[in-house]
């Protein structure tokens, strides 16, 4: 297939995000005078994506996501005294720092620059995305970066979708390709619009959700075979 407008989702995908996460967590602890440790990181983990899917699923709001995630994490470490806004608010800072991008990332964008455009849609929070993009190597080579929180509307829902069309004047559905590491939001949110996908599945895990990607790759240099 043809695919002129690539949109990318971020976290996962373009950039490493347990790379960059794992340190910015590590940073965070230390601040407040506690070693990380594997378990720990997991622990944080785990609350944190369950925090995701209540938000994903609109059952809570990001500032209620933000927020709680560090107050059960502190909560479990024993120190509920740390102000958990506080500590999202330097935990963004510290994320928005680490720009580690996933491994063929730089090569594909810069193979696919000058025959396609690309922008990156994502629900991550502003602050830290669009710092991000800003300070990593492949801001050359993307037009537009589209953060949910600057929206009001988040992937999967088609009203995302439609926000970055019209935004980015594309009226030919079929020229477009979204690629993206999760499938509740980014392979069913571009088959709602009615938009081909591309499921980035670098461990190669079993999709057990009803979402369907068009295509489905282990690493991001498979992208230039599609986009023809
Ligand atoms: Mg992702």
């Amino acid at each position: 297939m043809s695919y002129y407008y690539i949109l990318f989702d971020a976290d996962g995908t373009l950039f490493d995000f347990d790379n960059a996460e794992m340190y910015a967590l590590s940073d965070l602890l230390a601040k407040y005078g506690v070693e990380i440790t594997e378990e720990r990181h997991a622990l944080y983990r785990e609350i944190n994506r369950a925090k995701w899917r209540g938000f994903e699923a609109g059952e809570i709001t990001r500032e209620q996501l933000q927020s709680s995630r560090f107050r059960e994490l502190f909560g479990s470490l024993g120190r509920p005294d740390v102000d958990a806004e506080t500590a999202n608010a330097e935990y963004l800072d510290l994320l928005a720092d680490g720009s580690h991008l996933t491994d063929g990332a730089l090569e594909v964008c810069r193979s696919l620059y000058g025959r396609c455009e690309l922008a990156i849609v994502t629900n991550g929070i502003a602050r830290s995305q669009i710092r991000r993009v800003g300070k990593s190597e492949i801001r050359k080579y993307i037009s537009k970066v589209f953060v949910s929180e600057e929206i009001g509307f988040s992937k999967p829902n088609p009203l995302y979708f439609e926000y970055v069309l019209g935004k980015m004047q594309i009226t030919d559905k079929p020229s477009v390709l979204v690629v993206g590491d999760s499938l509740g939001a980014d392979i069913l949110g571009g088959a709602k619009s009615g938009l081909d996908t591309c499921w980035f599945n670098p461990r190669g895990v079993a999709n057990d959700t009803g979402a369907v990607p068009t295509y489905e790759i282990r690493s991001l240099r498979e992208l230039t075979d599609i986009v023809i």
